[in-house]
Protein backbone atom coordinates (compact mmCIF):
# COMPACT_ATOMS: atom_id res chain seq x y z
CA UNK A 1 0.00 0.00 0.00
CA UNK A 2 1.18 3.57 -0.77
CA UNK A 3 0.37 5.92 1.39
CA UNK A 4 -0.16 8.72 1.84
CA UNK A 5 -1.83 8.78 -1.53
CA UNK A 6 -3.19 11.63 -3.58
CA UNK A 7 -7.13 11.91 -4.33
CA UNK A 8 -6.28 11.03 -8.49
CA UNK A 9 -9.25 11.44 -10.61
CA UNK A 10 -8.39 8.59 -12.08
CA UNK A 11 -7.99 6.08 -9.46
CA UNK A 12 -10.56 6.14 -6.59
CA UNK A 13 -8.84 5.86 -3.18
CA UNK A 14 -9.89 3.74 0.28
CA UNK A 15 -9.88 5.50 3.13
CA UNK A 16 -8.48 3.76 6.07
CA UNK A 17 -7.47 5.99 9.56
CA UNK A 18 -8.52 9.19 8.76
CA UNK A 19 -7.22 9.00 5.50
CA UNK A 20 -7.21 8.13 1.50
CA UNK A 21 -4.97 5.18 0.39
CA UNK A 22 -4.03 3.67 -2.47
CA UNK A 23 -3.85 0.31 -2.53
CA UNK A 24 -2.06 -1.75 -5.20
CA UNK A 25 -3.16 -4.94 -6.76
CA UNK A 26 -5.88 -6.08 -8.77
CA UNK A 27 -8.48 -3.32 -9.84
CA UNK A 28 -11.67 -2.98 -11.61
CA UNK A 29 -13.21 0.04 -13.53
CA UNK A 30 -15.88 2.74 -13.11
CA UNK A 31 -18.02 3.87 -15.96
CA UNK A 32 -20.12 6.74 -16.88
CA UNK A 33 -22.74 4.61 -17.51
CA UNK A 34 -24.55 7.27 -20.04
CA UNK A 35 -21.47 7.00 -22.44
CA UNK A 36 -20.03 4.14 -22.00
CA UNK A 37 -16.45 5.08 -21.04
CA UNK A 38 -14.05 4.27 -18.62
CA UNK A 39 -13.87 6.87 -15.65
CA UNK A 40 -12.16 5.72 -13.30
CA UNK A 41 -10.17 2.73 -11.88
CA UNK A 42 -10.93 1.10 -8.24
CA UNK A 43 -8.68 -0.92 -6.29
CA UNK A 44 -9.86 -3.95 -5.50
CA UNK A 45 -8.71 -4.46 -1.88
CA UNK A 46 -7.08 -7.90 -0.81
CA UNK A 47 -6.90 -9.34 2.78
CA UNK A 48 -4.09 -7.21 4.29
CA UNK A 49 -5.98 -4.11 3.28
CA UNK A 50 -9.35 -5.07 4.70
CA UNK A 51 -7.57 -6.51 7.74
CA UNK A 52 -6.00 -2.87 7.97
CA UNK A 53 -8.80 -1.65 7.83
CA UNK A 54 -10.63 -3.60 10.49
CA UNK A 55 -7.55 -2.57 13.00
CA UNK A 56 -7.98 0.63 12.58
CA UNK A 57 -11.69 0.61 13.24
CA UNK A 58 -11.05 -2.41 16.23
CA UNK A 59 -8.29 0.62 17.75
CA UNK A 60 -10.84 3.75 17.38
CA UNK A 61 -13.31 1.58 18.95
CA UNK A 62 -12.82 2.31 22.75
CA UNK A 63 -12.20 5.94 23.00
CA UNK A 64 -15.51 6.50 20.37
CA UNK A 65 -16.92 4.18 22.05
CA UNK A 66 -16.72 6.30 25.67
CA UNK A 67 -17.31 9.51 23.74
CA UNK A 68 -20.64 11.09 25.54
CA UNK A 69 -23.65 9.87 22.86
CA UNK A 70 -24.19 13.94 22.92
CA UNK A 71 -21.00 14.68 21.79
CA UNK A 72 -21.59 11.74 18.71
CA UNK A 73 -24.34 13.20 18.14
CA UNK A 74 -22.57 17.01 17.73
CA UNK A 75 -20.58 15.25 15.49
CA UNK A 76 -23.66 13.99 13.30
CA UNK A 77 -25.24 17.70 13.26
CA UNK A 78 -21.90 19.13 11.77
CA UNK A 79 -21.98 16.16 9.21
CA UNK A 80 -25.77 16.84 8.60
CA UNK A 81 -24.83 20.80 8.28
CA UNK A 82 -21.57 19.25 5.26
CA UNK A 83 -24.21 16.65 4.04
CA UNK A 84 -26.74 19.74 3.16
CA UNK A 85 -23.80 21.89 1.81
CA UNK A 86 -22.63 19.17 -0.43
CA UNK A 87 -25.78 17.56 -1.75
CA UNK A 88 -25.64 18.78 -5.51
CA UNK A 89 -22.14 17.51 -5.54
CA UNK A 90 -23.08 14.22 -4.18
CA UNK A 91 -26.10 13.96 -6.66
CA UNK A 92 -23.24 14.74 -9.55
CA UNK A 93 -21.55 11.97 -8.08
CA UNK A 94 -24.25 9.43 -8.15
CA UNK A 95 -25.29 10.40 -11.75
CA UNK A 96 -21.70 10.00 -13.18
CA UNK A 97 -21.16 6.81 -11.69
CA UNK A 98 -24.75 5.24 -11.90
CA UNK A 99 -26.83 6.91 -14.45
CA UNK A 100 -29.78 8.16 -12.81
CA UNK A 101 -31.26 11.42 -13.39
CA UNK A 102 -29.60 14.68 -11.04
CA UNK A 103 -33.38 15.21 -9.74
CA UNK A 104 -33.95 11.38 -8.73
CA UNK A 105 -30.19 11.58 -7.50
CA UNK A 106 -30.50 14.74 -5.82
CA UNK A 107 -34.20 13.16 -4.18
CA UNK A 108 -31.96 10.04 -2.96
CA UNK A 109 -29.13 11.84 -1.28
CA UNK A 110 -32.29 13.66 0.69
CA UNK A 111 -33.58 10.12 1.93
CA UNK A 112 -29.75 9.50 3.15
CA UNK A 113 -29.39 12.63 5.07
CA UNK A 114 -32.66 12.18 6.59
CA UNK A 115 -31.45 9.23 8.26
CA UNK A 116 -28.16 11.47 9.63
CA UNK A 117 -31.13 13.62 10.67
CA UNK A 118 -32.78 10.96 12.72
CA UNK A 119 -28.85 10.26 13.85
CA UNK A 120 -28.69 13.64 15.83
CA UNK A 121 -30.85 12.37 18.23
CA UNK A 122 -28.98 9.24 19.39
CA UNK A 123 -28.92 10.44 22.80
CA UNK A 124 -32.45 9.72 23.32
CA UNK A 125 -32.58 6.71 21.12
CA UNK A 126 -30.21 5.20 23.38
CA UNK A 127 -32.16 5.37 26.60
CA UNK A 128 -32.60 2.43 28.99
CA UNK A 129 -35.42 0.90 31.16
CA UNK A 130 -35.18 1.59 34.92
CA UNK A 131 -37.61 -0.39 37.18
CA UNK A 132 -37.17 0.25 41.12
CA UNK A 133 -37.96 -2.78 43.19
CA UNK A 134 -38.16 -5.32 40.76
CA UNK A 135 -37.53 -7.48 44.03
CA UNK A 136 -37.27 -5.97 48.09
CA UNK A 137 -35.07 -3.28 47.25
CA UNK A 138 -34.13 -4.58 43.95
CA UNK A 139 -33.31 -2.51 41.34
CA UNK A 140 -33.02 -3.27 37.25
CA UNK A 141 -31.89 -0.88 34.73
CA UNK A 142 -30.81 -1.64 30.95
CA UNK A 143 -27.99 0.17 28.91
CA UNK A 144 -28.18 -0.38 25.36
CA UNK A 145 -23.87 -0.79 24.58
CA UNK A 146 -22.57 -0.75 20.99
CA UNK A 147 -21.24 -4.17 19.67
CA UNK A 148 -17.77 -3.08 18.15
CA UNK A 149 -16.72 -2.81 14.50
CA UNK A 150 -19.41 -3.08 12.15
CA UNK A 151 -19.37 -3.56 8.35
CA UNK A 152 -21.88 -2.12 5.50
CA UNK A 153 -21.86 -3.71 2.19
CA UNK A 154 -23.87 -2.20 -0.18
CA UNK A 155 -24.92 -2.04 -4.11
CA UNK A 156 -24.78 0.19 -7.27
CA UNK A 157 -28.01 1.62 -7.29
CA UNK A 158 -28.16 4.09 -4.54
CA UNK A 159 -24.27 5.10 -4.16
CA UNK A 160 -25.58 7.61 -1.35
CA UNK A 161 -28.55 6.86 0.24
CA UNK A 162 -27.80 2.71 0.89
CA UNK A 163 -24.19 3.66 2.68
CA UNK A 164 -26.50 6.58 4.53
CA UNK A 165 -29.07 4.09 6.01
CA UNK A 166 -25.76 2.35 7.75
CA UNK A 167 -23.13 4.09 8.83
CA UNK A 168 -24.62 7.21 11.05
CA UNK A 169 -26.60 4.83 12.92
CA UNK A 170 -24.05 2.53 13.60
CA UNK A 171 -21.16 5.47 14.32
CA UNK A 172 -24.22 7.62 16.16
CA UNK A 173 -24.11 4.56 18.84
CA UNK A 174 -21.14 4.42 19.25
CA UNK A 175 -19.58 1.35 17.10
CA UNK A 176 -16.74 1.91 14.72
CA UNK A 177 -17.48 0.73 10.81
CA UNK A 178 -15.92 -0.16 7.90
CA UNK A 179 -17.96 0.36 4.62
CA UNK A 180 -17.43 -1.62 1.20
CA UNK A 181 -19.54 0.04 -1.01
CA UNK A 182 -20.37 -1.15 -4.76
CA UNK A 183 -17.24 -1.47 -6.76
CA UNK A 184 -19.36 0.17 -9.63
CA UNK A 185 -20.10 3.32 -7.87
CA UNK A 186 -16.96 4.01 -5.13
CA UNK A 187 -16.42 7.06 -4.90
CA UNK A 188 -19.52 8.88 -3.26
CA UNK A 189 -18.60 6.72 -0.12
CA UNK A 190 -14.81 8.20 0.02
CA UNK A 191 -16.62 11.92 -0.35
CA UNK A 192 -18.70 10.71 2.76
CA UNK A 193 -15.97 9.59 4.84
CA UNK A 194 -13.99 13.17 3.99
CA UNK A 195 -16.62 15.11 4.89
CA UNK A 196 -17.08 13.28 8.20
CA UNK A 197 -13.51 13.99 8.97
CA UNK A 198 -14.51 17.21 8.38
CA UNK A 199 -17.22 17.01 10.65
CA UNK A 200 -14.98 16.36 13.50
CA UNK A 201 -15.22 11.97 13.34
CA UNK A 202 -11.77 11.14 14.61
CA UNK A 203 -9.62 8.60 12.76
CA UNK A 204 -10.34 5.08 12.30
CA UNK A 205 -14.70 5.30 13.49
CA UNK A 206 -15.11 5.16 9.27
CA UNK A 207 -13.00 3.52 7.18
CA UNK A 208 -13.95 2.85 3.21
CA UNK A 209 -12.66 -0.19 1.12
CA UNK A 210 -13.13 -1.48 -2.50
CA UNK A 211 -13.55 -4.28 -4.05
CA UNK A 212 -15.57 -7.74 -5.23
CA UNK A 213 -15.80 -11.10 -3.06
CA UNK A 214 -12.33 -11.37 -1.67
CA UNK A 215 -12.84 -7.97 -0.03
CA UNK A 216 -16.21 -8.92 1.56
CA UNK A 217 -15.44 -12.47 2.23
CA UNK A 218 -11.78 -11.33 4.56
CA UNK A 219 -14.23 -8.41 5.91
CA UNK A 220 -17.08 -11.66 6.88
CA UNK A 221 -14.41 -13.97 8.31
CA UNK A 222 -12.43 -11.17 10.55
CA UNK A 223 -12.33 -12.36 13.94
CA UNK A 224 -12.03 -8.13 14.84
CA UNK A 225 -15.53 -7.52 12.67
CA UNK A 226 -18.91 -8.06 15.31
CA UNK A 227 -21.56 -7.40 13.26
CA UNK A 228 -22.54 -7.27 8.98
CA UNK A 229 -25.28 -4.92 7.28
CA UNK A 230 -25.31 -5.80 3.91
CA UNK A 231 -27.87 -4.74 0.65
CA UNK A 232 -27.71 -5.99 -2.41
CA UNK A 233 -29.40 -9.24 -4.26
CA UNK A 234 -30.94 -12.20 -2.82
CA UNK A 235 -28.79 -14.77 -3.78
CA UNK A 236 -25.15 -12.44 -2.38
CA UNK A 237 -27.46 -11.48 0.57
CA UNK A 238 -27.86 -15.30 1.60
CA UNK A 239 -24.64 -16.10 1.37
CA UNK A 240 -23.74 -12.90 3.64
CA UNK A 241 -26.25 -14.10 6.38
CA UNK A 242 -25.27 -17.64 5.84
CA UNK A 243 -21.50 -16.99 6.34
CA UNK A 244 -21.97 -14.70 8.86
CA UNK A 245 -24.55 -16.69 11.57
CA UNK A 246 -21.89 -19.51 11.16
CA UNK A 247 -19.14 -17.39 12.18
CA UNK A 248 -21.24 -15.86 15.50
CA UNK A 249 -21.96 -12.38 13.69
CA UNK A 250 -24.77 -10.39 13.87
CA UNK A 251 -25.79 -9.90 10.47
CA UNK A 252 -29.22 -8.11 8.27
CA UNK A 253 -28.79 -8.69 4.65
CA UNK A 254 -31.46 -7.26 2.77
CA UNK A 255 -32.37 -8.77 -1.02
CA UNK A 256 -34.06 -8.67 -4.21
CA UNK A 257 -37.24 -7.64 -4.89
CA UNK A 258 -40.33 -8.31 -7.14
CA UNK A 259 -43.24 -5.52 -6.18
CA UNK A 260 -46.43 -6.10 -7.47
CA UNK A 261 -48.90 -2.92 -7.53
CA UNK A 262 -52.71 -4.35 -7.14
CA UNK A 263 -54.75 -1.82 -8.96
CA UNK A 264 -58.36 -2.65 -8.10
CA UNK A 265 -61.61 -1.66 -10.54
CA UNK A 266 -62.46 1.36 -8.36
CA UNK A 267 -58.93 2.92 -8.34
CA UNK A 268 -58.65 6.80 -9.99
CA UNK A 269 -57.06 4.73 -13.32
CA UNK A 270 -54.89 7.93 -14.35
CA UNK A 271 -53.90 8.77 -11.08
CA UNK A 272 -52.39 4.86 -10.87
CA UNK A 273 -51.33 4.92 -14.30
CA UNK A 274 -49.38 8.33 -13.44
CA UNK A 275 -47.79 6.63 -9.95
CA UNK A 276 -47.00 2.96 -11.90
CA UNK A 277 -44.92 5.12 -14.27
CA UNK A 278 -42.64 6.57 -12.43
CA UNK A 279 -42.62 3.89 -10.00
CA UNK A 280 -41.95 0.95 -12.66
CA UNK A 281 -39.15 2.74 -14.86
CA UNK A 282 -38.02 5.79 -12.76
CA UNK A 283 -33.80 5.25 -12.37
CA UNK A 284 -34.52 2.81 -15.25
CA UNK A 285 -36.06 0.26 -12.92
CA UNK A 286 -32.96 -0.32 -11.12
CA UNK A 287 -35.02 0.68 -7.53
CA UNK A 288 -34.99 -1.85 -5.23
CA UNK A 289 -38.67 -0.63 -4.71
CA UNK A 290 -39.58 -0.48 -8.16
CA UNK A 291 -42.41 -1.65 -9.11
CA UNK A 292 -42.29 -4.60 -11.74
CA UNK A 293 -45.10 -6.32 -11.64
CA UNK A 294 -48.71 -4.87 -11.87
CA UNK A 295 -51.71 -7.27 -10.69
CA UNK A 296 -55.09 -5.38 -12.54
CA UNK A 297 -58.07 -7.10 -11.07
CA UNK A 298 -61.46 -7.05 -13.10
CA UNK A 299 -62.51 -4.34 -15.26
CA UNK A 300 -59.43 -2.33 -14.68
CA UNK A 301 -56.89 -4.34 -16.41
CA UNK A 302 -57.96 -3.16 -20.21
CA UNK A 303 -57.92 0.88 -19.53
CA UNK A 304 -55.00 0.48 -17.29
CA UNK A 305 -52.34 -0.82 -19.57
CA UNK A 306 -53.99 1.64 -22.30
CA UNK A 307 -52.84 4.52 -19.90
CA UNK A 308 -49.71 2.75 -19.32
CA UNK A 309 -48.49 2.03 -22.81
CA UNK A 310 -49.24 5.76 -23.45
CA UNK A 311 -47.27 7.39 -20.75
CA UNK A 312 -44.49 4.72 -21.19
CA UNK A 313 -44.15 5.63 -24.55
CA UNK A 314 -43.83 9.60 -23.38
CA UNK A 315 -40.86 8.53 -21.34
CA UNK A 316 -37.25 10.74 -22.72
CA UNK A 317 -34.53 8.53 -22.31
CA UNK A 318 -31.19 10.41 -22.31
CA UNK A 319 -27.83 10.90 -19.93
CA UNK A 320 -29.34 11.71 -16.15
CA UNK A 321 -27.81 15.19 -15.84
CA UNK A 322 -29.19 16.77 -19.28
CA UNK A 323 -32.16 18.45 -18.36
CA UNK A 324 -35.84 17.00 -18.86
CA UNK A 325 -34.62 13.39 -19.24
CA UNK A 326 -37.31 11.05 -17.16
CA UNK A 327 -34.87 8.17 -17.42
CA UNK A 328 -31.28 7.42 -17.70
CA UNK A 329 -29.02 4.56 -18.62
CA UNK A 330 -28.53 0.97 -17.23
CA UNK A 331 -25.20 0.39 -14.94
CA UNK A 332 -23.26 -2.01 -17.32
CA UNK A 333 -23.45 -3.03 -20.59
CA UNK A 334 -23.61 -6.85 -18.93
CA UNK A 335 -26.74 -6.08 -17.40
CA UNK A 336 -28.04 -3.68 -20.11
CA UNK A 337 -27.35 -7.26 -21.84
CA UNK A 338 -29.26 -9.53 -18.93
CA UNK A 339 -32.16 -7.14 -19.31
CA UNK A 340 -32.65 -7.33 -23.21
CA UNK A 341 -32.14 -11.46 -22.63
CA UNK A 342 -35.40 -11.36 -20.39
CA UNK A 343 -37.05 -8.65 -22.64
CA UNK A 344 -36.60 -11.77 -25.91
CA UNK A 345 -37.20 -14.73 -22.43
CA UNK A 346 -40.85 -12.82 -22.32
CA UNK A 347 -41.58 -12.82 -26.09
CA UNK A 348 -40.65 -16.11 -26.42
CA UNK A 349 -42.60 -17.20 -23.53
CA UNK A 350 -45.75 -15.75 -25.12
CA UNK A 351 -46.23 -12.18 -23.19
CA UNK A 352 -48.29 -9.93 -25.14
CA UNK A 353 -46.02 -7.23 -26.16
CA UNK A 354 -47.50 -3.60 -25.95
CA UNK A 355 -44.24 -1.85 -25.80
CA UNK A 356 -40.99 -3.12 -26.91
CA UNK A 357 -38.05 -0.84 -25.89
CA UNK A 358 -35.07 -3.30 -26.99
CA UNK A 359 -34.18 -0.76 -29.82
CA UNK A 360 -35.09 2.35 -28.33
CA UNK A 361 -32.73 5.28 -26.29
CA UNK A 362 -29.17 6.63 -27.46
CA UNK A 363 -26.87 3.81 -29.11
CA UNK A 364 -23.85 5.31 -26.93
CA UNK A 365 -23.66 4.41 -22.84
CA UNK A 366 -25.56 1.64 -21.41
CA UNK A 367 -29.27 2.60 -22.71
CA UNK A 368 -32.82 0.71 -23.41
CA UNK A 369 -35.61 1.81 -23.96
CA UNK A 370 -38.97 0.96 -22.05
CA UNK A 371 -40.82 -2.48 -22.22
CA UNK A 372 -44.55 -2.91 -21.31
CA UNK A 373 -45.89 -7.14 -21.24
CA UNK A 374 -49.39 -7.83 -20.74
CA UNK A 375 -51.32 -10.98 -19.85
CA UNK A 376 -48.15 -12.21 -17.80
CA UNK A 377 -48.29 -15.48 -16.18
CA UNK A 378 -46.78 -16.51 -13.05
CA UNK A 379 -44.89 -19.38 -14.29
CA UNK A 380 -43.23 -17.04 -17.10
CA UNK A 381 -39.37 -15.83 -16.20
CA UNK A 382 -39.91 -12.33 -16.75
CA UNK A 383 -42.47 -12.95 -13.93
CA UNK A 384 -40.07 -15.18 -11.37
CA UNK A 385 -36.97 -12.97 -11.86
CA UNK A 386 -35.70 -9.38 -10.59
CA UNK A 387 -35.09 -7.91 -13.76
CA UNK A 388 -33.76 -4.78 -12.40
CA UNK A 389 -34.62 -2.58 -15.51
CA UNK A 390 -37.23 -0.69 -17.24
CA UNK A 391 -39.74 -3.58 -17.82
CA UNK A 392 -42.95 -3.87 -16.35
CA UNK A 393 -44.98 -6.85 -16.37
CA UNK A 394 -48.46 -7.00 -16.46
CA UNK A 395 -50.73 -10.01 -14.73
CA UNK A 396 -54.83 -10.25 -14.83
CA UNK A 397 -57.03 -11.85 -11.78
CA UNK A 398 -60.93 -11.62 -11.18
CA UNK A 399 -61.25 -10.40 -8.12
CA UNK A 400 -58.76 -8.81 -5.09
CA UNK A 401 -58.74 -12.19 -3.03
CA UNK A 402 -57.09 -14.25 -6.04
CA UNK A 403 -54.84 -10.87 -6.49
CA UNK A 404 -53.78 -10.70 -3.12
CA UNK A 405 -52.61 -14.57 -3.56
CA UNK A 406 -50.51 -14.41 -6.05
CA UNK A 407 -48.57 -11.60 -4.03
CA UNK A 408 -48.39 -13.90 -1.33
CA UNK A 409 -46.95 -16.85 -3.62
CA UNK A 410 -44.28 -15.32 -4.82
CA UNK A 411 -41.04 -15.69 -2.91
CA UNK A 412 -40.08 -11.69 -2.99
CA UNK A 413 -41.82 -9.45 -0.35
CA UNK A 414 -40.23 -6.17 -0.21
CA UNK A 415 -42.23 -3.38 -0.66
CA UNK A 416 -46.36 -3.77 -2.96
CA UNK A 417 -49.29 -1.70 -3.07
CA UNK A 418 -52.51 -1.40 -3.96
CA UNK A 419 -54.92 1.85 -5.42
CA UNK A 420 -58.03 1.55 -5.00
CA UNK A 421 -60.60 3.85 -3.44
CA UNK A 422 -62.24 1.72 -1.05
CA UNK A 423 -61.25 1.76 2.92
CA UNK A 424 -62.33 -1.74 3.60
CA UNK A 425 -60.05 -3.28 0.34
CA UNK A 426 -56.81 -1.56 1.53
CA UNK A 427 -57.42 -2.74 4.77
CA UNK A 428 -57.90 -5.99 4.01
CA UNK A 429 -55.17 -5.71 1.54
CA UNK A 430 -52.97 -4.45 4.51
CA UNK A 431 -53.83 -7.10 6.61
CA UNK A 432 -53.15 -10.27 4.66
CA UNK A 433 -50.47 -9.22 1.98
CA UNK A 434 -47.35 -10.90 3.31
CA UNK A 435 -44.63 -7.75 2.72
CA UNK A 436 -42.24 -5.88 4.90
CA UNK A 437 -43.24 -2.28 3.17
CA UNK A 438 -47.16 -1.32 1.49
CA UNK A 439 -48.03 1.59 -0.10
CA UNK A 440 -52.01 2.74 -0.06
CA UNK A 441 -51.99 4.60 -3.26
CA UNK A 442 -48.40 5.34 -2.53
CA UNK A 443 -46.26 3.55 -5.67
CA UNK A 444 -43.24 3.08 -3.59
CA UNK A 445 -43.51 2.91 0.27
CA UNK A 446 -40.11 3.95 1.33
CA UNK A 447 -40.31 4.41 5.09
CA UNK A 448 -39.45 7.52 6.26
CA UNK A 449 -35.60 7.54 8.67
CA UNK A 450 -37.74 7.12 11.72
CA UNK A 451 -39.76 4.42 10.70
CA UNK A 452 -37.77 1.21 9.61
CA UNK A 453 -36.87 0.14 6.01
CA UNK A 454 -36.44 -3.65 5.67
CA UNK A 455 -38.45 -6.82 3.13
CA UNK A 456 -39.89 -10.01 4.43
CA UNK A 457 -39.12 -13.57 2.72
CA UNK A 458 -35.89 -13.60 0.12
CA UNK A 459 -35.84 -9.97 0.46
CA UNK A 460 -34.53 -9.80 4.15
CA UNK A 461 -32.45 -12.58 5.47
CA UNK A 462 -32.33 -11.93 9.53
CA UNK A 463 -35.10 -9.84 12.20
CA UNK A 464 -34.16 -6.61 12.46
CA UNK A 465 -34.85 -3.58 9.36
CA UNK A 466 -32.47 -0.47 8.89
CA UNK A 467 -32.61 2.77 10.00
CA UNK A 468 -35.24 3.71 12.47
CA UNK A 469 -35.60 2.06 15.89
CA UNK A 470 -34.87 -1.24 14.45
CA UNK A 471 -31.20 0.34 13.51
CA UNK A 472 -30.65 1.29 17.10
CA UNK A 473 -31.25 -2.43 18.37
CA UNK A 474 -29.42 -3.97 15.62
CA UNK A 475 -26.28 -1.99 16.43
CA UNK A 476 -26.71 -2.15 19.94
CA UNK A 477 -26.34 -4.94 22.60
CA UNK A 478 -28.65 -4.99 25.58
CA UNK A 479 -27.12 -5.22 29.08
CA UNK A 480 -29.59 -5.80 32.36
CA UNK A 481 -28.38 -4.86 35.17
CA UNK A 482 -29.73 -6.01 38.64
CA UNK A 483 -28.49 -4.15 41.90
CA UNK A 484 -28.66 -4.58 45.55
CA UNK A 485 -26.94 -2.44 48.38
CA UNK A 486 -26.62 -4.84 51.28
CA UNK A 487 -26.65 -3.69 55.16
CA UNK A 488 -30.54 -2.92 54.49
CA UNK A 489 -32.02 -5.28 56.04
CA UNK A 490 -32.46 -7.64 53.13
CA UNK A 491 -31.37 -11.66 53.49
CA UNK A 492 -28.22 -11.99 51.67
CA UNK A 493 -28.84 -14.22 48.19
CA UNK A 494 -28.35 -18.16 49.20
CA UNK A 495 -28.36 -21.03 47.39
CA UNK A 496 -31.68 -21.25 45.35
CA UNK A 497 -32.93 -19.99 42.04
CA UNK A 498 -33.10 -15.88 43.31
CA UNK A 499 -36.99 -14.96 43.27
CA UNK A 500 -35.80 -11.47 44.77
CA UNK A 501 -38.91 -11.03 46.81
P1 LIG B 1 -25.01 -7.43 -5.68
O1 LIG B 1 -25.60 -8.44 -4.77
O2 LIG B 1 -24.42 -7.88 -6.95
O3 LIG B 1 -23.85 -6.62 -4.93
C1 LIG B 1 -24.06 -6.05 -3.64
C2 LIG B 1 -22.71 -5.99 -2.92
O4 LIG B 1 -22.22 -7.33 -2.75
C3 LIG B 1 -21.64 -5.21 -3.67
O5 LIG B 1 -20.92 -4.44 -2.74
C4 LIG B 1 -20.79 -6.30 -4.31
O6 LIG B 1 -19.44 -5.93 -4.43
C5 LIG B 1 -20.92 -7.46 -3.33
N1 LIG B 1 -20.84 -8.76 -4.00
C6 LIG B 1 -21.21 -9.05 -5.27
N2 LIG B 1 -21.00 -10.36 -5.53
C7 LIG B 1 -20.48 -10.90 -4.40
C8 LIG B 1 -20.06 -12.23 -4.04
N3 LIG B 1 -20.13 -13.24 -4.91
N4 LIG B 1 -19.60 -12.42 -2.81
C9 LIG B 1 -19.53 -11.42 -1.93
N5 LIG B 1 -19.91 -10.15 -2.20
C10 LIG B 1 -20.39 -9.89 -3.43
O7 LIG B 1 -26.14 -6.31 -5.92
P2 LIG B 1 -26.08 -5.09 -6.92
O8 LIG B 1 -26.18 -5.60 -8.31
O9 LIG B 1 -24.97 -4.18 -6.57
O10 LIG B 1 -27.42 -4.33 -6.51
C11 LIG B 1 -28.68 -4.66 -7.03
C12 LIG B 1 -29.43 -5.59 -6.11
O11 LIG B 1 -29.56 -5.00 -4.81
C13 LIG B 1 -30.85 -5.85 -6.55
O12 LIG B 1 -31.13 -7.21 -6.36
C14 LIG B 1 -31.69 -4.99 -5.63
O13 LIG B 1 -33.01 -5.43 -5.44
C15 LIG B 1 -30.91 -5.08 -4.39
N6 LIG B 1 -31.22 -3.99 -3.48
C16 LIG B 1 -31.98 -4.28 -2.40
C17 LIG B 1 -32.34 -3.28 -1.53
C18 LIG B 1 -33.19 -3.57 -0.35
O14 LIG B 1 -33.37 -2.67 0.45
N7 LIG B 1 -33.72 -4.76 -0.17
C19 LIG B 1 -31.88 -1.97 -1.75
C20 LIG B 1 -31.09 -1.71 -2.86
C21 LIG B 1 -30.76 -2.75 -3.73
Amino acid sequence: MNKPAELKLDSVPAWIDGEAVSPSGRSGEVYNPATGQVTKRVPFCDASVIDAAVRSAAAAFPAWRDTPPLRRARVMQEFLSLLKKHQKDLARIVTEEHGKTLPDATGSVQRGIEVVEFACGIPHLLKGEYSENVGTQVDTHTLRQPVGVCVGITPFNFPVMVPLWMFPMAIACGNTFVLKPSEKVPSASVRMAELLKEAGLPDGVLNVVHGDKVAVDSLLTHPLVSAVSFVGSTPIAKYIYETCAKGGKRVQALGGAKNHAVVLPDADLEFAADALIGAAYGSAGERCMAISAVVAVGAAGDPLVKLLEKKAKAIKIGPGDKDGIDMGPLITAEHRAKVLGFVNKGKAEGAKVVLDGSSAGPKEGFFLGTTLFDHVKPGMEVYKNEIFGPVLVVLRTNSLEEAIALVNSNPYANGTAIFTESGGAARRFQNEIQVGMVGINVPIPVPVAFYSFGGWKSSLFGDLHVHGTEAVKFYTRTKAVTTRWPHQDTPAPGFNMPTLG
